[in-house]
Protein backbone atom coordinates (compact mmCIF):
# COMPACT_ATOMS: atom_id res chain seq x y z
CA UNK A 1 0.00 0.00 0.00
CA UNK A 2 1.52 3.44 -1.06
CA UNK A 3 2.26 5.96 1.54
CA UNK A 4 1.18 9.33 0.37
CA UNK A 5 2.38 12.80 -0.03
CA UNK A 6 0.53 15.70 -0.84
CA UNK A 7 2.70 19.17 -1.98
CA UNK A 8 0.61 22.25 -2.03
CA UNK A 9 1.90 26.06 -2.49
CA UNK A 10 1.38 28.96 -0.57
CA UNK A 11 2.13 32.63 -0.67
CA UNK A 12 2.73 33.15 -4.49
CA UNK A 13 2.38 30.93 -7.66
CA UNK A 14 5.24 29.18 -9.63
CA UNK A 15 7.55 29.34 -6.85
CA UNK A 16 8.49 25.47 -8.35
CA UNK A 17 6.20 22.93 -6.74
CA UNK A 18 6.60 20.56 -10.09
CA UNK A 19 10.22 20.57 -9.84
CA UNK A 20 10.14 19.81 -6.03
CA UNK A 21 7.71 17.34 -5.99
CA UNK A 22 9.58 15.54 -9.04
CA UNK A 23 12.89 16.01 -7.24
CA UNK A 24 11.82 14.57 -3.96
CA UNK A 25 10.21 11.80 -6.37
CA UNK A 26 14.14 11.18 -7.65
CA UNK A 27 15.22 11.25 -4.32
CA UNK A 28 12.96 8.58 -2.83
CA UNK A 29 13.71 6.04 -6.11
CA UNK A 30 17.05 7.03 -5.27
CA UNK A 31 17.02 5.16 -1.71
CA UNK A 32 15.18 2.26 -3.48
CA UNK A 33 11.45 3.22 -3.69
CA UNK A 34 8.89 3.01 -6.23
CA UNK A 35 7.27 6.59 -6.96
CA UNK A 36 3.99 7.61 -8.46
CA UNK A 37 3.61 11.63 -9.15
CA UNK A 38 -0.15 13.32 -9.93
CA UNK A 39 -1.21 16.93 -10.37
CA UNK A 40 -4.88 17.75 -9.47
CA UNK A 41 -5.58 20.97 -11.27
CA UNK A 42 -7.98 23.35 -9.61
CA UNK A 43 -8.74 25.33 -13.31
CA UNK A 44 -12.35 24.15 -14.71
CA UNK A 45 -10.77 23.42 -18.33
CA UNK A 46 -11.62 19.28 -18.59
CA UNK A 47 -8.01 19.16 -19.57
CA UNK A 48 -5.30 21.30 -21.06
CA UNK A 49 -5.71 20.89 -24.40
CA UNK A 50 -7.26 23.50 -25.50
CA UNK A 51 -5.69 25.92 -23.52
CA UNK A 52 -3.32 28.22 -25.46
CA UNK A 53 0.38 28.30 -24.62
CA UNK A 54 0.87 31.24 -24.44
CA UNK A 55 -1.64 31.37 -21.27
CA UNK A 56 -0.74 27.79 -19.95
CA UNK A 57 2.70 26.66 -21.78
CA UNK A 58 3.29 23.21 -23.48
CA UNK A 59 0.38 20.75 -23.47
CA UNK A 60 2.03 17.22 -21.68
CA UNK A 61 1.21 14.39 -23.90
CA UNK A 62 1.52 10.78 -22.01
CA UNK A 63 1.54 7.33 -23.53
CA UNK A 64 -2.08 6.60 -23.24
CA UNK A 65 -2.98 9.32 -24.81
CA UNK A 66 -4.01 12.32 -22.28
CA UNK A 67 -3.24 15.73 -22.66
CA UNK A 68 -2.02 16.89 -19.02
CA UNK A 69 -0.23 19.65 -17.46
CA UNK A 70 3.71 20.36 -18.50
CA UNK A 71 4.29 19.25 -14.67
CA UNK A 72 4.38 15.93 -15.79
CA UNK A 73 6.80 16.37 -18.48
CA UNK A 74 8.82 17.37 -15.01
CA UNK A 75 8.05 14.22 -13.18
CA UNK A 76 9.03 12.08 -16.70
CA UNK A 77 12.48 13.84 -16.59
CA UNK A 78 13.22 13.36 -13.29
CA UNK A 79 11.72 9.42 -12.70
CA UNK A 80 11.86 8.26 -15.63
CA UNK A 81 8.24 7.54 -15.04
CA UNK A 82 5.95 7.03 -17.52
CA UNK A 83 2.94 9.56 -16.30
CA UNK A 84 -0.70 8.36 -17.40
CA UNK A 85 -4.17 9.32 -17.79
CA UNK A 86 -4.54 8.64 -14.00
CA UNK A 87 -1.83 10.97 -13.18
CA UNK A 88 -3.48 14.16 -13.78
CA UNK A 89 -6.80 15.74 -13.28
CA UNK A 90 -8.50 19.53 -13.27
CA UNK A 91 -11.95 20.45 -11.32
CA UNK A 92 -13.43 20.58 -14.68
CA UNK A 93 -12.81 16.93 -14.86
CA UNK A 94 -14.02 15.71 -11.95
CA UNK A 95 -17.38 18.21 -12.08
CA UNK A 96 -17.64 16.53 -15.44
CA UNK A 97 -17.11 13.14 -14.34
CA UNK A 98 -20.14 13.93 -11.63
CA UNK A 99 -22.52 15.51 -13.93
CA UNK A 100 -22.11 12.51 -16.00
CA UNK A 101 -23.25 10.26 -13.34
CA UNK A 102 -25.67 12.69 -12.32
CA UNK A 103 -27.18 12.20 -15.51
CA UNK A 104 -27.11 8.73 -15.82
CA UNK A 105 -28.38 8.52 -12.18
CA UNK A 106 -25.93 7.04 -10.33
CA UNK A 107 -26.59 8.98 -7.14
CA UNK A 108 -30.23 7.48 -6.83
CA UNK A 109 -31.94 11.07 -6.87
CA UNK A 110 -29.68 12.35 -3.95
CA UNK A 111 -28.82 15.94 -3.95
CA UNK A 112 -25.33 16.63 -5.75
CA UNK A 113 -23.02 18.39 -3.32
CA UNK A 114 -19.74 19.54 -3.32
CA UNK A 115 -19.21 17.30 -0.16
CA UNK A 116 -19.19 14.32 -0.39
CA UNK A 117 -19.92 14.22 -4.33
CA UNK A 118 -17.11 16.42 -5.85
CA UNK A 119 -14.53 15.23 -3.08
CA UNK A 120 -15.42 11.68 -3.18
CA UNK A 121 -14.45 11.80 -6.90
CA UNK A 122 -11.20 13.28 -6.25
CA UNK A 123 -10.58 11.19 -3.39
CA UNK A 124 -11.21 8.19 -6.05
CA UNK A 125 -9.31 9.86 -8.28
CA UNK A 126 -6.03 9.71 -5.58
CA UNK A 127 -6.42 6.33 -4.79
CA UNK A 128 -6.32 4.73 -8.46
CA UNK A 129 -3.46 2.27 -8.69
CA UNK A 130 -2.46 3.18 -5.08
CA UNK A 131 -1.36 -0.65 -4.79
CA UNK A 132 1.33 0.05 -7.25
CA UNK A 133 4.01 1.56 -5.84
CA UNK A 134 5.69 2.70 -2.60
CA UNK A 135 4.77 6.63 -2.66
CA UNK A 136 2.19 8.69 -4.06
CA UNK A 137 3.04 12.05 -4.76
CA UNK A 138 0.21 14.55 -5.31
CA UNK A 139 0.87 18.45 -5.71
CA UNK A 140 -2.60 20.70 -6.00
CA UNK A 141 -2.29 23.28 -8.14
CA UNK A 142 -2.56 26.55 -7.82
CA UNK A 143 -2.22 28.88 -4.19
CA UNK A 144 -3.59 27.84 -0.88
CA UNK A 145 -6.46 30.23 -0.19
CA UNK A 146 -7.37 29.81 -4.18
CA UNK A 147 -11.83 29.88 -4.26
CA UNK A 148 -11.06 27.20 -6.57
CA UNK A 149 -8.88 25.18 -5.15
CA UNK A 150 -11.50 24.52 -1.73
CA UNK A 151 -12.67 20.94 -3.02
CA UNK A 152 -9.31 19.33 -3.21
CA UNK A 153 -7.65 20.63 0.11
CA UNK A 154 -11.09 18.72 1.35
CA UNK A 155 -10.67 16.03 -0.19
CA UNK A 156 -7.14 15.48 0.60
CA UNK A 157 -8.19 16.28 4.70
CA UNK A 158 -10.64 13.37 4.32
CA UNK A 159 -8.52 11.50 2.47
CA UNK A 160 -5.65 11.47 5.45
CA UNK A 161 -7.99 10.68 7.94
CA UNK A 162 -9.43 7.72 5.99
CA UNK A 163 -5.53 5.88 5.81
CA UNK A 164 -4.30 5.02 8.69
CA UNK A 165 -2.29 7.30 10.73
CA UNK A 166 1.27 8.47 9.40
CA UNK A 167 -0.12 6.97 5.83
CA UNK A 168 -0.23 10.51 3.94
CA UNK A 169 1.93 13.88 4.95
CA UNK A 170 1.39 17.33 3.69
CA UNK A 171 4.44 19.39 2.41
CA UNK A 172 4.06 22.95 1.78
CA UNK A 173 5.80 25.65 -0.52
CA UNK A 174 6.27 28.76 0.47
CA UNK A 175 8.20 31.78 -0.28
CA UNK A 176 10.22 33.57 2.37
CA UNK A 177 11.12 37.40 0.27
CA UNK A 178 14.23 39.07 1.33
CA UNK A 179 13.89 42.66 2.38
CA UNK A 180 16.95 44.37 1.07
CA UNK A 181 16.76 48.05 3.27
CA UNK A 182 16.65 46.16 6.39
CA UNK A 183 18.74 42.72 5.06
CA UNK A 184 16.08 40.46 6.21
CA UNK A 185 14.62 37.36 5.38
CA UNK A 186 10.82 37.29 6.11
CA UNK A 187 8.85 34.55 7.58
CA UNK A 188 4.95 36.09 7.99
CA UNK A 189 3.94 35.35 4.62
CA UNK A 190 4.56 31.65 5.13
CA UNK A 191 3.34 31.98 8.72
CA UNK A 192 -0.10 33.26 7.08
CA UNK A 193 0.15 30.29 4.13
CA UNK A 194 0.27 27.90 7.05
CA UNK A 195 -2.67 29.47 9.10
CA UNK A 196 -4.51 29.63 5.97
CA UNK A 197 -3.96 25.72 5.49
CA UNK A 198 -4.81 24.92 9.12
CA UNK A 199 -7.65 26.95 8.99
CA UNK A 200 -9.21 24.39 6.20
CA UNK A 201 -7.91 21.19 8.89
CA UNK A 202 -4.89 20.60 7.38
CA UNK A 203 -1.44 20.46 9.12
CA UNK A 204 2.40 20.48 6.97
CA UNK A 205 4.49 17.99 8.49
CA UNK A 206 7.63 19.71 5.96
CA UNK A 207 7.80 23.77 4.95
CA UNK A 208 9.70 23.97 1.74
CA UNK A 209 11.11 27.28 1.62
CA UNK A 210 12.65 29.41 -1.72
CA UNK A 211 14.72 31.95 -0.72
CA UNK A 212 17.31 33.43 -2.68
CA UNK A 213 20.12 32.80 0.08
CA UNK A 214 20.65 30.42 2.81
CA UNK A 215 17.89 30.55 5.63
CA UNK A 216 19.80 31.31 8.93
CA UNK A 217 18.97 29.26 12.02
CA UNK A 218 16.83 31.60 13.83
CA UNK A 219 14.81 31.93 10.78
CA UNK A 220 14.70 28.12 10.97
CA UNK A 221 13.42 28.02 14.39
CA UNK A 222 11.23 30.48 14.16
CA UNK A 223 8.80 29.39 11.22
CA UNK A 224 9.39 25.82 13.08
CA UNK A 225 7.65 27.47 16.46
CA UNK A 226 4.79 29.50 14.42
CA UNK A 227 4.25 27.02 11.78
CA UNK A 228 4.23 24.01 13.96
CA UNK A 229 6.49 21.86 12.34
CA UNK A 230 9.83 20.18 13.45
CA UNK A 231 13.23 22.52 12.65
CA UNK A 232 14.84 19.71 10.67
CA UNK A 233 11.39 19.54 8.54
CA UNK A 234 11.89 23.17 7.24
CA UNK A 235 13.72 22.79 3.95
CA UNK A 236 15.41 25.97 1.76
CA UNK A 237 15.04 25.93 -2.10
CA UNK A 238 17.51 28.08 -2.75
CA UNK A 239 17.73 29.38 -6.38
CA UNK A 240 20.03 27.43 -8.50
CA UNK A 241 21.68 27.88 -12.00
CA UNK A 242 20.38 24.28 -13.14
CA UNK A 243 16.82 22.71 -12.51
CA UNK A 244 18.91 19.25 -12.57
CA UNK A 245 20.71 20.22 -9.53
CA UNK A 246 17.48 20.18 -7.53
CA UNK A 247 18.12 16.81 -6.15
CA UNK A 248 21.22 16.96 -4.74
CA UNK A 249 20.45 19.81 -3.59
CA UNK A 250 17.35 19.17 -2.02
CA UNK A 251 19.20 15.92 -0.88
CA UNK A 252 22.33 18.50 0.96
CA UNK A 253 18.90 20.26 2.74
CA UNK A 254 17.87 16.85 4.02
CA UNK A 255 13.87 16.70 2.06
CA UNK A 256 14.22 13.14 1.54
CA UNK A 257 15.27 12.20 5.06
CA UNK A 258 12.74 14.52 6.37
CA UNK A 259 10.00 12.84 4.68
CA UNK A 260 11.59 9.44 5.48
CA UNK A 261 11.53 11.02 9.03
CA UNK A 262 7.82 11.77 8.77
CA UNK A 263 6.92 8.60 7.91
CA UNK A 264 8.94 7.41 10.50
CA UNK A 265 10.99 5.05 8.26
CA UNK A 266 13.89 3.81 9.79
CA UNK A 267 16.28 2.88 9.12
CA UNK A 268 16.64 4.70 6.34
CA UNK A 269 17.50 3.22 3.00
CA UNK A 270 20.70 4.72 2.02
CA UNK A 271 20.47 6.79 -1.08
CA UNK A 272 22.55 5.82 -4.38
CA UNK A 273 22.99 9.85 -5.86
CA UNK A 274 25.30 8.31 -8.87
CA UNK A 275 22.79 9.34 -11.59
CA UNK A 276 22.07 12.81 -10.45
CA UNK A 277 26.08 13.49 -9.77
CA UNK A 278 26.71 12.63 -13.39
CA UNK A 279 24.00 14.76 -14.35
CA UNK A 280 25.29 17.97 -13.04
CA UNK A 281 29.11 17.10 -13.74
CA UNK A 282 27.67 17.48 -17.36
CA UNK A 283 25.25 20.35 -17.29
CA UNK A 284 28.22 22.22 -15.22
CA UNK A 285 30.86 21.23 -17.30
CA UNK A 286 30.62 21.56 -21.38
CA UNK A 287 33.38 22.24 -23.84
CA UNK A 288 31.95 24.67 -26.16
CA UNK A 289 28.73 25.62 -27.09
CA UNK A 290 26.13 25.32 -30.06
CA UNK A 291 23.28 27.86 -31.10
CA UNK A 292 20.08 26.62 -32.43
CA UNK A 293 17.42 28.64 -34.09
CA UNK A 294 13.56 27.58 -32.91
CA UNK A 295 11.80 29.11 -36.00
CA UNK A 296 8.12 28.84 -34.12
CA UNK A 297 4.93 30.83 -33.35
CA UNK A 298 4.69 30.56 -29.40
CA UNK A 299 8.00 32.40 -28.98
CA UNK A 300 6.88 34.76 -26.01
CA UNK A 301 6.64 32.07 -23.39
CA UNK A 302 9.48 29.87 -22.74
CA UNK A 303 7.36 27.39 -21.20
CA UNK A 304 5.11 26.74 -24.35
CA UNK A 305 8.01 24.35 -25.60
CA UNK A 306 9.64 23.52 -22.46
CA UNK A 307 9.70 20.00 -23.56
CA UNK A 308 12.18 20.39 -26.63
CA UNK A 309 14.02 23.23 -24.45
CA UNK A 310 14.75 20.26 -21.90
CA UNK A 311 15.27 17.84 -24.36
CA UNK A 312 18.37 20.12 -26.73
CA UNK A 313 19.52 20.55 -23.05
CA UNK A 314 19.74 16.86 -22.74
CA UNK A 315 21.39 16.77 -26.06
CA UNK A 316 23.91 19.11 -25.02
CA UNK A 317 24.72 17.18 -21.78
CA UNK A 318 24.88 13.67 -24.14
CA UNK A 319 28.12 15.77 -26.18
CA UNK A 320 29.37 18.13 -23.35
CA UNK A 321 28.28 21.38 -25.29
CA UNK A 322 25.95 24.09 -23.41
CA UNK A 323 23.30 24.41 -26.15
CA UNK A 324 21.96 28.19 -26.71
CA UNK A 325 18.43 27.77 -28.03
CA UNK A 326 17.24 30.81 -29.53
CA UNK A 327 13.57 31.53 -30.59
CA UNK A 328 12.59 33.31 -33.67
CA UNK A 329 9.37 34.23 -34.42
CA UNK A 330 8.77 32.69 -37.81
CA UNK A 331 6.65 35.43 -39.28
CA UNK A 332 9.65 37.48 -39.64
CA UNK A 333 10.61 35.52 -42.74
CA UNK A 334 7.37 36.46 -44.37
CA UNK A 335 8.32 40.26 -44.24
CA UNK A 336 11.99 39.64 -44.31
CA UNK A 337 14.87 37.97 -45.89
CA UNK A 338 15.93 34.84 -43.29
CA UNK A 339 18.81 34.54 -44.48
CA UNK A 340 20.73 36.76 -42.15
CA UNK A 341 18.75 35.67 -39.36
CA UNK A 342 19.30 31.95 -39.92
CA UNK A 343 23.26 31.83 -40.76
CA UNK A 344 25.01 32.57 -36.99
CA UNK A 345 23.18 29.20 -36.16
CA UNK A 346 24.54 25.72 -36.22
CA UNK A 347 21.29 23.74 -36.32
CA UNK A 348 17.47 24.78 -36.62
CA UNK A 349 14.27 23.06 -35.37
CA UNK A 350 10.91 23.95 -36.28
CA UNK A 351 8.75 22.52 -33.60
CA UNK A 352 5.34 21.80 -33.54
CA UNK A 353 2.22 23.78 -34.24
CA UNK A 354 -1.34 25.07 -35.04
CA UNK A 355 -3.04 27.10 -37.38
CA UNK A 356 -1.29 28.69 -40.50
CA UNK A 357 0.05 31.95 -38.91
CA UNK A 358 3.84 31.50 -39.64
CA UNK A 359 4.26 28.56 -41.89
CA UNK A 360 5.27 30.54 -44.58
CA UNK A 361 8.17 31.45 -42.62
CA UNK A 362 8.67 27.87 -41.12
CA UNK A 363 8.58 26.53 -44.74
CA UNK A 364 11.33 29.54 -45.40
CA UNK A 365 13.43 27.81 -42.65
CA UNK A 366 13.11 24.51 -43.26
CA UNK A 367 14.16 25.51 -47.20
CA UNK A 368 17.17 27.49 -45.68
CA UNK A 369 18.42 24.37 -43.92
CA UNK A 370 18.02 21.89 -46.66
CA UNK A 371 20.00 23.91 -49.55
CA UNK A 372 22.65 25.82 -46.89
CA UNK A 373 23.13 21.94 -45.22
CA UNK A 374 22.18 23.35 -41.65
CA UNK A 375 21.10 20.36 -39.20
CA UNK A 376 17.03 20.43 -39.57
CA UNK A 377 15.02 18.49 -37.08
CA UNK A 378 11.32 19.39 -38.00
CA UNK A 379 9.11 18.31 -34.90
CA UNK A 380 5.35 17.69 -36.07
CA UNK A 381 4.34 20.35 -37.76
CA UNK A 382 8.03 20.95 -38.39
CA UNK A 383 7.82 17.95 -40.64
CA UNK A 384 4.86 18.70 -42.35
CA UNK A 385 6.49 22.21 -43.00
CA UNK A 386 9.88 20.05 -44.27
CA UNK A 387 7.86 18.32 -46.75
CA UNK A 388 5.99 21.33 -48.29
CA UNK A 389 8.81 22.46 -49.08
CA UNK A 390 10.62 19.78 -50.96
CA UNK A 391 7.02 19.12 -52.30
CA UNK A 392 7.25 22.69 -53.77
CA UNK A 393 10.86 23.09 -54.44
CA UNK A 394 11.88 19.75 -55.58
CA UNK A 395 8.86 18.85 -57.70
CA UNK A 396 6.83 21.01 -60.02
CA UNK A 397 4.24 21.17 -57.35
CA UNK A 398 4.41 24.41 -56.62
CA UNK A 399 0.80 24.98 -54.64
CA UNK A 400 1.90 22.76 -52.48
CA UNK A 401 0.55 22.87 -48.93
CA UNK A 402 -1.53 21.52 -45.78
CA UNK A 403 -5.09 20.88 -45.74
CA UNK A 404 -5.13 22.54 -42.19
CA UNK A 405 -5.03 25.61 -44.03
CA UNK A 406 -7.40 25.28 -46.19
CA UNK A 407 -9.87 24.08 -43.34
CA UNK A 408 -8.96 27.62 -41.63
CA UNK A 409 -9.28 29.48 -44.32
CA UNK A 410 -12.69 28.18 -45.91
CA UNK A 411 -11.30 27.68 -48.88
CA UNK A 412 -9.19 25.19 -51.06
CA UNK A 413 -5.62 27.01 -52.08
CA UNK A 414 -2.95 24.21 -51.56
CA UNK A 415 -2.67 20.86 -53.22
CA UNK A 416 -2.77 19.12 -49.77
CA UNK A 417 0.57 17.25 -49.29
CA UNK A 418 -0.50 17.22 -45.86
CA UNK A 419 -4.21 16.01 -45.34
CA UNK A 420 -7.07 15.72 -42.55
CA UNK A 421 -6.85 12.35 -41.34
CA UNK A 422 -10.45 11.07 -40.67
CA UNK A 423 -9.92 6.79 -39.70
CA UNK A 424 -6.26 5.14 -38.89
CA UNK A 425 -5.76 2.02 -36.55
CA UNK A 426 -4.03 1.87 -32.83
CA UNK A 427 -3.29 -1.10 -31.89
CA UNK A 428 -5.84 -3.79 -33.22
CA UNK A 429 -8.94 -1.02 -33.35
CA UNK A 430 -10.20 1.17 -35.87
CA UNK A 431 -10.31 5.12 -34.74
CA UNK A 432 -12.75 6.97 -36.99
CA UNK A 433 -13.40 11.23 -36.83
CA UNK A 434 -15.05 14.14 -38.79
CA UNK A 435 -13.44 17.38 -39.50
CA UNK A 436 -15.73 19.24 -37.30
CA UNK A 437 -15.45 16.82 -33.98
CA UNK A 438 -14.70 18.56 -31.36
CA UNK A 439 -11.53 20.74 -31.01
CA UNK A 440 -11.12 18.42 -27.43
CA UNK A 441 -9.22 15.50 -27.82
CA UNK A 442 -10.25 14.22 -31.23
CA UNK A 443 -6.23 13.97 -32.47
CA UNK A 444 -4.01 10.96 -32.87
CA UNK A 445 -3.02 11.20 -29.69
CA UNK A 446 -0.31 9.18 -27.47
CA UNK A 447 2.66 6.34 -28.39
CA UNK A 448 2.25 4.58 -31.66
CA UNK A 449 4.60 2.29 -33.62
CA UNK A 450 6.00 3.24 -36.17
CA UNK A 451 8.70 1.03 -38.47
CA UNK A 452 11.88 2.26 -39.01
CA UNK A 453 14.04 1.41 -42.78
CA UNK A 454 16.94 -0.59 -42.82
CA UNK A 455 20.29 1.19 -43.27
CA UNK A 456 18.34 4.75 -42.70
CA UNK A 457 20.03 7.50 -40.94
CA UNK A 458 17.20 6.83 -38.62
CA UNK A 459 17.87 3.25 -37.72
CA UNK A 460 21.28 3.97 -36.95
CA UNK A 461 20.64 7.02 -34.52
CA UNK A 462 17.85 4.77 -32.76
CA UNK A 463 19.96 1.77 -33.41
CA UNK A 464 16.93 -0.63 -33.98
CA UNK A 465 13.95 -0.52 -36.43
CA UNK A 466 11.19 -0.53 -34.39
CA UNK A 467 9.85 2.76 -32.02
CA UNK A 468 7.17 3.92 -30.28
CA UNK A 469 6.91 7.80 -29.59
CA UNK A 470 3.94 10.10 -28.46
CA UNK A 471 1.99 11.93 -31.25
CA UNK A 472 -0.44 14.90 -31.01
CA UNK A 473 -1.86 16.18 -34.70
CA UNK A 474 -5.23 15.79 -36.93
CA UNK A 475 -2.96 16.30 -39.89
CA UNK A 476 -0.71 13.96 -42.17
CA UNK A 477 1.41 13.91 -45.09
CA UNK A 478 -0.21 11.47 -47.95
CA UNK A 479 1.83 8.58 -48.78
CA UNK A 480 0.74 9.50 -52.59
CA UNK A 481 3.79 11.38 -52.86
CA UNK A 482 5.90 9.49 -51.45
CA UNK A 483 7.23 7.73 -54.72
CA UNK A 484 7.78 11.20 -56.51
CA UNK A 485 9.21 12.69 -53.15
CA UNK A 486 11.87 10.19 -52.56
CA UNK A 487 12.57 10.31 -56.44
CA UNK A 488 14.09 13.81 -54.99
CA UNK A 489 15.82 12.82 -52.37
CA UNK A 490 13.30 12.68 -49.26
CA UNK A 491 13.12 9.76 -48.16
CA UNK A 492 10.01 8.03 -46.30
CA UNK A 493 12.37 6.09 -43.45
CA UNK A 494 10.04 5.79 -40.71
CA UNK A 495 6.51 4.74 -41.15
CA UNK A 496 3.19 2.89 -38.99
CA UNK A 497 3.77 -0.45 -38.97
CA UNK A 498 0.31 -0.72 -41.48
CA UNK A 499 2.66 1.55 -44.40
CA UNK A 500 -0.03 4.08 -44.63
CA UNK A 501 1.57 7.06 -42.27
CA UNK A 502 4.41 8.45 -42.92
CA UNK A 503 6.43 8.89 -39.09
CA UNK A 504 9.79 10.30 -40.53
CA UNK A 505 11.49 11.53 -43.43
CA UNK A 506 15.03 12.32 -44.30
CA UNK A 507 17.32 13.44 -47.07
CA UNK A 508 20.20 11.12 -47.14
CA UNK A 509 22.56 13.78 -49.16
CA UNK A 510 22.80 16.25 -46.17
CA UNK A 511 24.58 16.38 -43.05
CA UNK A 512 21.49 15.89 -40.81
CA UNK A 513 17.97 16.27 -42.06
CA UNK A 514 15.17 14.54 -40.13
CA UNK A 515 11.29 15.34 -40.18
CA UNK A 516 9.18 13.28 -37.54
CA UNK A 517 5.63 13.52 -36.97
CA UNK A 518 5.79 12.59 -33.39
CA UNK A 519 7.22 14.35 -30.40
CA UNK A 520 10.27 13.24 -29.21
CA UNK A 521 11.24 15.92 -26.98
CA UNK A 522 8.63 14.30 -24.76
CA UNK A 523 10.62 11.31 -23.89
CA UNK A 524 13.81 12.85 -23.33
CA UNK A 525 15.46 12.35 -19.90
CA UNK A 526 18.60 14.10 -18.57
CA UNK A 527 20.11 10.59 -17.46
CA UNK A 528 18.67 9.19 -21.06
CA UNK A 529 19.18 12.00 -23.57
CA UNK A 530 16.46 11.39 -27.02
CA UNK A 531 18.73 9.39 -29.71
CA UNK A 532 17.16 12.18 -32.27
CA UNK A 533 18.12 14.96 -29.47
CA UNK A 534 21.59 13.29 -28.69
CA UNK A 535 22.37 12.78 -32.53
CA UNK A 536 21.21 16.27 -33.98
CA UNK A 537 23.08 18.18 -30.94
CA UNK A 538 26.33 16.15 -32.49
CA UNK A 539 25.52 17.44 -36.00
CA UNK A 540 24.62 20.78 -34.61
CA UNK A 541 28.56 20.68 -32.76
CA UNK A 542 30.17 19.22 -35.44
CA UNK A 543 28.74 22.11 -37.81
CA UNK A 544 30.00 24.64 -35.50
CA UNK A 545 33.48 22.86 -35.95
CA UNK A 546 33.37 23.78 -39.54
CA UNK A 547 31.96 27.78 -39.17
N1 LIG B 1 -1.17 21.24 -36.81
C1 LIG B 1 -0.57 20.00 -37.21
C2 LIG B 1 -1.53 18.84 -37.15
O1 LIG B 1 -2.52 18.91 -36.46
C3 LIG B 1 0.66 19.68 -36.38
C4 LIG B 1 0.37 19.46 -34.95
C5 LIG B 1 1.59 19.54 -34.09
O2 LIG B 1 2.59 20.07 -34.51
N2 LIG B 1 1.50 19.05 -32.87
O3 LIG B 1 -1.31 17.84 -37.79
Amino acid sequence: MARFIFITGGVVSSLGKGLASAALGALLQARGFSVRLRKLDPYLNVDPGTMSPFEHGEVFVTDDGAETDLDLGHYERFTGVAARKTDSVSSGRIYSNVLEKERRGDYLGKTIQVIPHVTNEIKDFIAIGEDEVDFMLCEIGGTVGDIEGLPFFEAIRQFSQDKARGQCIFMHLTLLPYIKASGELKTKPTQHSVKELRSIGLAPDLLVCRSEGPIPQKERDKLALFCNVRPDAVIAAQDLSSIYDAPLAYHREGLDQAVLDAFEISPAPRPNLERWEDVSDRVHNSDGEVRIAIVGKYTQLEDAYKSIAEALTHGGMANRVKVKAEWIDAEIFEREDCVPHLEPYHAIIVPGGFGERGTEGKIKAAEFARTRKVPYLGICLGMQMAVIEAARHLTDMTDAGSEEFDHEAGKKRFTPVVYHLKEWVQGNAKVERAVDDDKGGTMRLGSYDAVLAEGSRVAEIYGTTKIDERHRHRYEVDIQYKKLLEEKGLTFSGMSPDGRLPEIVEIKDHPWFIGVQFHPELKSKPFEPHPLFRDFIRAAKENSRLV
